[in-house]
């Protein structure tokens, strides 16, 4: 057994007393520790979703009332479009990928194209 290990406090990196399997020297360290983690990932998830919201908002006002439409890729990205983040993909029979960021999806074409559609959830 390694009963005699001695482990650092994950928040303040002090040696921690008493039973091997603790993590923290106390409850401030660990509620501290908690949560910067937990802001750290509020952080995260609120920056991704102000980007999958923008993102669909400029699918949502380029498309207007179009049912489909064809956009320069290049166009979207200085305006600040994300490519990086949609919300889930749809592959047509002809094997195309289409990125959705929630009911607006996205075709990549050639020579820089987006084909923008709209597809509400079934
Ligand atoms: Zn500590």
């Amino acid at each position: 057994m390694l009963e005699n290990t001695i482990k650092a406090c994950l928040e303040c990196n002090q040696p921690i007393r008493g039973r091997s399997d603790k993590r923290f020297c106390d409850d401030a360290c660990r509620n501290s520790y908690n949560n910067r983690q937990n802001s750290d990932q509020t952080n995260l998830i609120r920056q991704i979703n102000h980007t999958l919201r923008k993102n669909r908002r400029m699918l949502q006002e380029a498309l207007g009332e179009e049912g489909m439409l064809k956009v320069n890729r290049e166009k979207l990205l200085k305006q600040g479009f994300d490519i990086k983040y949609h919300t889930h993909t749809f592959a047509n029979v002809k094997g195309q990928t289409y990125y959705f960021i929630y009911e607006y999806g996205y075709l990549l074409l050639e020579n820089d194209l987006l084909l923008i559609v709209k597809r509400e959830p079934k």
